[in-house]
């Protein structure tokens, strides 16, 4: 899934939540990102904008988190998080460590303006 494919879904997403509420237009979304898909941030925004343009999302604003990946140690069986895709156990050292998830999209919030009637 590269920035187009993310931005496209979450307009579906957002596009299908204004209609439900009955908004006319959305101010900001927000999206949790696991932290083992790779891509750029300033490039999701800028195909988001594109691909939203002419919708109810037009203008808005992408806030992005990114989650923490979270590893599996084989050695010692310790979970941990972390920011980075290869990284050894803090607990005892092991270089290969197992990453568990990482590839989640959520939706966690879209804003929107409902000041007009
Ligand atoms: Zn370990």
């Amino acid at each position: 899934m590269d920035e187009r494919e993310i931005a496209n879904h979450v307009l579906v997403v957002v596009d299908q939540a204004a209609y439900r509420n009955a908004a006319r237009r959305i101010l900001g979304v927000h999206l949790a990102v696991g932290g083992r898909r790779v891509f750029d941030l300033e490039r999701l925004r800028e195909v988001f904008a594109d691909v939203a343009r002419g919708t109810v999302a037009e203008g808005a604003q992408l806030l992005v988190k990114v989650l923490p990946v979270r590893h599996h140690c084989q050695n010692c069986g310790r979970d941990f998080e972390a920011s980075r895709a290869d990284c050894p156990c803090p607990e005892c050292g092991h270089p290969h460590t197992e990453m568990m998830g990482g590839e989640e999209l959520r939706l966690l919030k879209v804003e929107f303006d409902d000041s007009a009637a």
